[in-house]
């Protein structure tokens, strides 16, 4: 029977440190202001930023949500926002002094890549890492912002007290805003990182390598216990709706009798996420430039 790595003590943790960040700076008259700009009408993008207006408003931070789509299901004559329209409003954001973080909400209308669009994100508001440029400079060890769900990954690992220096550590998943920024996220706490993909071959063989391992992937259940070692220690990112409405992730929950550690979902890197980007927006507030 495996720890059960849980991020909801962290993630209180971070929140009120954050929260008394925030007092601080509003007190010196720069209340920390966060802008969401929302471009489809995508039912869980708005239940989630919803979720994360409320969060803001609970550490005291100002969240402006540019909603750019007239349309909802009840308004179904309206239409998407339209590139153009999403990259005026994130030169607007960008431009504005008042406003230290943006984040350009997911999906994006049909044929719109986030690496295109958050382009025109300022990388020091950029708090969700979503700017190509905050990503080459991770790369190349400058400071930018990570994306919050790659930094809370490496900050439940931290919480839990899990070396990482020399380790052998496993990423399943490539993509922008989670698998590649753990991988070089682990990669600058010295870990030995190998990154798995759609196509890699005999992935069990390869996961089983892993004393950490990391599964961001999006398929319920990808990882059961034939894919870890004995002992391993696994983050699980995956937030998969189920057919009752609940939450589950990519791995199977059986791998806690095989595991040393695994993370829960929900309750594991989800609540630290939201934490670790509202930190992001306190931060920007108080520097606004990366040096
Ligand atoms: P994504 O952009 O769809 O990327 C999925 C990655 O998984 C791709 O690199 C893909 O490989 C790989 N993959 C797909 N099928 C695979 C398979 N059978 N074996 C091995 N690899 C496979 O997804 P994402 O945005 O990274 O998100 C991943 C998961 O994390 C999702 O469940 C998402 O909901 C969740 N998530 C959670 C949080 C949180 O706060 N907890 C935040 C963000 C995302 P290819 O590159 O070869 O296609």
């Amino acid at each position: 029977v495996s720890v059960t790595l849980s991020g909801r003590e962290l993630a209180a943790q971070i929140r009120a440190e954050t929260a008394e960040r925030a007092a601080g700076l509003t007190a010196a008259g720069r209340q920390p202001r966060l802008a969401v700009v929302t471009a489809t009408a995508d039912q869980a993008s708005v239940w989630y930023v919803r979720t994360l207006a409320r969060a803001a408003d609970r550490a005291g931070i100002a969240c402006d949500v540019t909603d750019l789509v007239p349309a909802r299901p009840d308004r179904p004559e309206s239409q998407d926002a339209t590139v153009e329209g999403i990259r005026v409003a994130l030169i607007a954001l960008s431009e504005n002094p008042l406003i230290h973080g943006i984040v350009l909400q997911t999906p994006l209308p049909g044929g719109a890549r986030l690496a295109d669009l958050a382009g025109d994100i300022d990388p020091a508001k950029d708090v969700d890492g979503a700017n190509p440029v905050s990503l080459g400079r991770l790369m190349t060890g400058l400071p930018a912002f990570a994306p919050a769900t790659a930094e809370a990954v490496l900050a439940l690992l931290d919480f839990h007290q899990v070396a990482l220096s020399g380790r052998r550590a496993v990423v399943v998943g490539r993509s922008a805003v989670v698998g590649k920024p753990v991988a070089q996220l682990l990669l600058a706490r010295d870990a030995t990182v190998t990154v798995c993909h759609s196509r890699t071959v005999d992935l069990a063989a390869v996961t089983r390598t892993a004393e950490v391992l990391v599964v961001a992937v999006g398929r319920a259940g990808l990882v059961g216990p034939a894919f870890v070692a004995p002992g391993a220690v696994v983050v699980d990112v995956g937030t998969n709706a189920t057919a009752e409405g609940g939450l589950a992730g990519d791995v199977d929950p059986a791998v806690a009798e095989v595991a040393g550690a695994l993370s829960p979902v929900p309750g594991g890197v989800g609540p630290v996420t939201t934490a670790v980007l509202l930190r992001h927006v306190v931060s920007a507030a108080a520097s606004p430039s990366l040096s």
